[in-house]
This record gives C-alpha cells, sequence and structure tokens, in this order.
C-alpha cells in the first residue's frame, strides 16, 4: 500500500513539475484559491478577435498528441506549455484547441505566462459568453444547495473541480469571497461578476487576489470590492457555533470553510481537556467547548486570537471554558509531555508543511513529531482529530506517518475514522489537486 501511495503521487515528471508550480494553492484549502479586480488593463475581451470579414472568430491554440490526449476520457483539465505547438496569439482569454491534425480538442483559458498554459473549459469548441458562465455558475450552486448545508459560510465554487478553473467563490451569508487565479480566467471577471449576482443575489462581492500564485500568471495581488459593499467582519453560523470571518484581511477567504464538517465532527466526540492546536480564530475551539469541560486554544498568532476571544464571546456560556494561548504549538506540546499534562480530546490542524513535492520529508517529520507529543499526552480514550492540508502529503503517507507516531508513542491506538475536505470542496477523481485536506480520528485505547 504504501508504494501504491507514492504511486499515485508520482504522474509524470512534467506533471511534477506544473503541480509544484501550484503548490502555493494547495496550502490550506487554496487549491485553484484568493480576488482583487484591478482595472482591465489588457485586451477588453480576451475571447474573440475579428478577422478580415469583420467575423468575431475566437482565437486558436494547437497542442500536441499528449496535450490532446490530457483531456480525452474524463482526464486532468491542464495543458501544459510544453504540450502547446502553436500559441494563441495575443493576450489572455479563452481559446479554441485544436491538435496537429486540426482536429478539435476543446475550448480552454489560455494564459501566456504560465505553465498550466491551457484550462479545459470544454470538450467541444463553445464561445464562453455570459450565458456560458451563467449556467456554470448555476451548475456549482445547485451543487451546494444539494448538500444543504448546516452553515451559512461554505464554499460555492471549487475551481476546477466545478467546471470552473481557477476561480474560488466562497459564501459568508449575504456575502461572497471570490479568487481569480489565471491571466485566463480574469478576462471574465465581468461575465463571472454578473453570473454570481444572477445566482446568489449576494449583498457585496469581494475579491481576494492577494495570492502569490498570482504572479505566475502575471496578475497583480490586491483585494477589492467588486460589487456592493462587504463589511470588515462577517458574522456566520456553523451547525450551534457562530463566528467572525474577516473577508479583507484573514487567511484564504477569511476563514478555513474546507474544516466545516469537521469541526461539527470534532464537536460531536469532544470530551473532558481539549486542547486545539493551530486554532487560527477558534472554530474548532468553539465546537468542543459544547462538550468539553475545558479547552486551550494555542495559535502563533496574536490577531487569529484576539478575533478568537471575540468569536467565543458572540457563543455566550462557551466562552467560559476556552483558554486563549499564543504559543508554538510545538513547543506547547513538547511542554505538555514534559510535565505530563493529560489531555482527553486533542486537534492538530497545522498550516500546510509540504509545500513542495521536496519538502516531504521535512514536512513528515514535523507532522510526526506533532501526532507523537499528542498521542503521547492523551487519557487513555482519548480523542485525537488530526490533518493534513498538504496535497503533497499523500492520504497514505498520513497514515504510514501516523502509524509511526502510534508506534513510537508505544499505545495501542484505534483508527475511528477517516475524514477530507468539506463536500462543498467536491474532490474530482481525475483532478488530484482537487483533494488536499486529509484528516484521522484516532483513539488510544
Ligand atoms: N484550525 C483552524 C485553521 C488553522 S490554519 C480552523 O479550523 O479555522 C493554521 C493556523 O496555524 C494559523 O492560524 C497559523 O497562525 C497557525 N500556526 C502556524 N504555525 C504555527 C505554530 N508553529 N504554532 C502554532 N500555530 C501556528
Amino acid at each position: 500500500m504504501q508504494f501504491e501511495g507514492r504511486a499515485w503521487l508520482a504522474i509524470d515528471a512534467h506533471v511534477r513539475l506544473a503541480a509544484d508550480e501550484y503548490s502555493e494553492l494547495q496550502a490550506c484549502g487554496a487549491f485553484l484559491s484568493d480576488i482583487i479586480i484591478p482595472p482591465r488593463s489588457h485586451a477588453p475581451t480576451g475571447t474573440n478577435v475579428t478577422n478580415r470579414d469583420g467575423v468575431r472568430q475566437i482565437r486558436t491554440a494547437t497542442v500536441n498528441r499528449r496535450g490532446a490526449a490530457r483531456w480525452k476520457d474524463g482526464g486532468h483539465p491542464w495543458i501544459y506549455r510544453s504540450d502547446v505547438v502553436r500559441p494563441a496569439e495575443g493576450a489572455a482569454g479563452a481559446v479554441h484547441v485544436v491538435d496537429e491534425g486540426g482536429g478539435r480538442v476543446g475550448t480552454a483559458l489560455w494564459s501566456p505566462s504560465s505553465q498550466i498554459a491551457l484550462r479545459l473549459l470544454s470538450r467541444e469548441h463553445v464561445e464562453p459568453d455570459a450565458g456560458f458562465w451563467r449556467a456554470r455558475v448555476a451548475a456549482a450552486v445547485r451543487y451546494r444547495e444539494s448538500l444543504s448545508p448546516d452553515a451559512t459560510a461554505y464554499r460555492v465554487v471549487h475551481a476546477e473541480a466545478d467546471g470552473l478553473p481557477s476561480l474560488v467563490v466562497d459564501r459568508f451569508g449575504d456575502h461572497l469571497v471570490v479568487q481569480m487565479l489565471s491571466a485566463g480566467l480574469e478576462v471574465f471577471r465581468e461575465e463571472i461578476v454578473a453570473a454570481l449576482i444572477d445566482t446568489c443575489a449576494p449583498a457585496g462581492i469581494l475579491a481576494r487576489n492577494d495570492v502569490p500564485v498570482r504572479k505566475l500568471e502575471q496578475l497583480p495581488e490586491d483585494v477589492a470590492l467588486l460589487y456592493g459593499s462587504v463589511p470588515e467582519e462577517l458574522e456566520v453560523r456553523e451547525g450551534e457555533v457562530v463566528y467572525l470571518a474577516a473577508p479583507w484581511t484573514g487567511q484564504k477567504t477569511g476563514a478555513f470553510l474546507d474544516q466545516r464538517e469537521n469541526r461539527v465532527r470534532a464537536g460531536a466526540l469532544a470530551q473532558g481537556r481539549a486542547l486545539d492546536c493551530f486554532s487560527y480564530h477558534g472554530s474548532f475551539a468553539l465546537h468542543l467547548a459544547g462538550r468539553a469541560e475545558h479547552v486551550t486554544a494555542i495559535d502563533s498568532s496574536a490577531d487569529a486570537l484576539a478575533r478568537a476571544r471575540h468569536n467565543a464571546a458572540l457563543n455566550g456560556t462557551r466562552a467560559d471554558r476556552i483558554d486563549y494561548v499564543e504559543a508554538n504549538a510545538f513547543d506547547y506540546l513538547r511542554e505538555q509531555d514534559a510535565s505530563r499534562e493529560q489531555y482527553d480530546t486533542i486537534i492538530l490542524d497545522p498550516p500546510a508543511f509540504a509545500k513542495r513535492k521536496d519538502s516531504i520529508q521535512a514536512a513528515l517529520r514535523g507532522y510526526k513529531e506533532l501526532n507523537l507529543r499528542a498521542l503521547r499526552i492523551l487519557r487513555p480514550d482519548g480523542i485525537l482529530c488530526t490533518f493534513s492540508c498538504s496535497y503533497h502529503m499523500s492520504t497514505w503517507l498520513f497514515r504510514e506517518m501516523l502509524e509511526s507516531a502510534a508506534a513510537d508513542a508505544g499505545r495501542p491506538v484505534r483508527w475511528i475514522e477517516w475524514r477530507g475536505q468539506a463536500s462543498d470542496h467536491p474532490e474530482i477523481v481525475q483532478i488530484p489537486e482537487s483533494s488536499y485536506l486529509k484528516g484521522a480520528v484516532l483513539q488510544v485505547v
């Protein structure tokens, strides 16, 4: 099984290169994720050029056989620059893709400066007009409606996994926060904003495009209001808990929505004395406080903890049961172990340690250190909810790491259940990059 796990990561060298380029996106849920919408400085429409006869005609890019094969049979939606034989002329936008024999391959977003040159929009030659974007957004919204999330904050569009390459849209009640992560997509900003207004009727839309991955697309990194108004803080509900998200300044789009279902589950499993490591603005801690007698929330960010205290106050009695500690979680766990403190429930939700494939070994050591300490300081019957949001840390590697930590802890440990990202962050089998968050619930017996 270990071998299979590694093979799963292997793909081919050339795919790995581009996947690494996108490692930033996979940091804690940012798969294909952040938007400011600067004034459009490039061509007003990247979709069409006018030919000699005055007929609007979409541009064409030609790909080699390997490139064309990637989209066949429900395959992966990216074609890399090295497989583009003749690039589309001009600026970023939508292009029709053909093979070297002139055969139709599909329609794509074209990013002239990125390794990921072509992002699949359709396997047909289509015109991605306002109706096209509205239909795609509406389909993504329908899927979320079918999930009936017991929350007012959840992901509405998960990029390629919703057929909307490099677009992320998170809903915080009546407000939307979007990220447009490729040059090809940015060209359709107006159509996308119109589609979101049409399908979601938001009070405001904010673009959190302050993400480094936009550099690869030669796009500016900034934050901008695209529509209506968006306050500094937005109060949202998640199961029985309410919290404030910070859309303008918070991490990602203002909250880590990918952990939504896991937080509710952890709340249901919580008992006794609890520890929430890497707490950010305290959302696991708030859920734990529903059942646990006492919760300690640890984070290295004073700003995040300040909002965590505020969030606790919004939840009334739960607030009295939570303490906040600004600390390095590695140091804190080591100290707790050294002083033989004991807990009944521990959450480990660290940031992505393996941002690149070549940092997996170092990341594994970090994950193991955390999990080993946590297993050592749990009382018998104690519960550990442990996660990794590193795309490069496969489920198999994560499992092996936990096996090794449990062995070193020298205690019998029971698998209770496997966890993943919330179902509003869909995972597409053919798109490994759409799956990044994995987790396990373990019990020391
Ligand atoms: N559990 C949170 C999300 C955690 S994101 C939620 O469900 O909303 C990761 C958090 O880890 C960030 O808030 C970051 O400030 C914090 N962090 C990063 N390195 C840390 C360290 N060494 N010790 C403690 N916190 C750390």
